[in-house]
């Protein structure tokens, strides 16, 4: 059965002390059940952040890591500097890696391929672009992205697999995917895969949505039924209005 998730992902927001007070309310939310809830600090937090979240139900993800199992990559992380702390799920794809790091469906290709070696969870984010949308490409976009970055994958890694539908024209800009738009694009989604892969790995696979989720619209974009929960960004910075989101799925 797919798992309904809320994933908060910080970028480069937040120092040591603001980390750690957002954690310490996060901490005092109280219980939530038949939702996994996972925060993505920026790496140099992430070994705190496990520590700090050891007795919560909330998961630490990354943000991002390289392809290689080790060597000359100045400034990158690897699968296992991740699982070495504590981390054993990776946000990859996110369209900020993409438009400002030049990371390409190749690339994210292999990154997918050592995380799951790595037997770690991926978020494997894509969308369209405005333009994409405003052609009506946008099912065309997505199907590549999904197509190049993950169906070189065998069926049995799909387990580890989490997508996150993000039109890059939501974020952080306030403007939110309708409902209806959110959910045309998810049954999309789900009957490609359907198709390559078959009816049980489509059934179990949850499909996020992000894109200026807020506590104001969550609950009726959560509410749609290939809606499986959302990758939160600007609104997980706020703890209240954090965990208003997980409460509305
Ligand atoms: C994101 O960056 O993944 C995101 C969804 O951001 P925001 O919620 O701020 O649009």
């Amino acid at each position: 059965m797919r798992k309904k998730i809320v994933a908060g992902n910080w970028k480069m927001n937040n120092n040591k002390t603001e980390t750690e007070a957002l954690i310490a309310a996060l901490s005092t939310k109280g219980s939530f059940s038949g939702v996994a809830v996972k925060i993505a600090p920026t790496s140099i937090h992430l070994s705190h952040a496990v520590e700090a979240l050891s007795d919560s139900a909330i998961e630490v993800i990354g943000q991002n890591m390289h392809q290689a199992e080790n060597g000359a990559y100045t400034g990158e992380i690897s699968a296992s500097m991740l699982q070495s702390v504590g981390v054993n799920s990776v946000i990859l794809g996110h369209s900020e890696r993409r438009a400002y790091f030049n990371e390409t469906d190749e690339a994210l290709a292999e990154k997918v391929s050592t995380a799951v070696t790595h037997d770690m969870e991926v978020v494997f984010c894509f969308g369209e672009e405005l333009e994409d949308r405003k052609a009506e490409r946008h099912f065309e976009v997505v199907e590549r992205q999904l197509r190049k970055g993950l169906f070189h994958l065998e069926a049995a890694a799909w387990k580890t697999i989490v997508l996150a539908y993000e039109p890059v024209w939501a974020i952080g800009t306030g403007e939110t995917a309708s409902p209806e738009q959110a959910q045309e694009m998810h049954a999309f989604i789900r009957s490609l895969i359907e198709k390559v892969y078959g009816e049980a790995v489509a059934d179990n696979v949850s499909i996020l949505y992000g894109g200026s989720v807020k506590p104001a619209n969550a609950q009726e974009i959560f509410s749609k039924p290939d809606v499986d929960g959302g990758l939160i960004g600007g609104a997980a910075l706020n703890a209240d209005d954090f965990f208003a989101i997980v409460q509305s799925i």
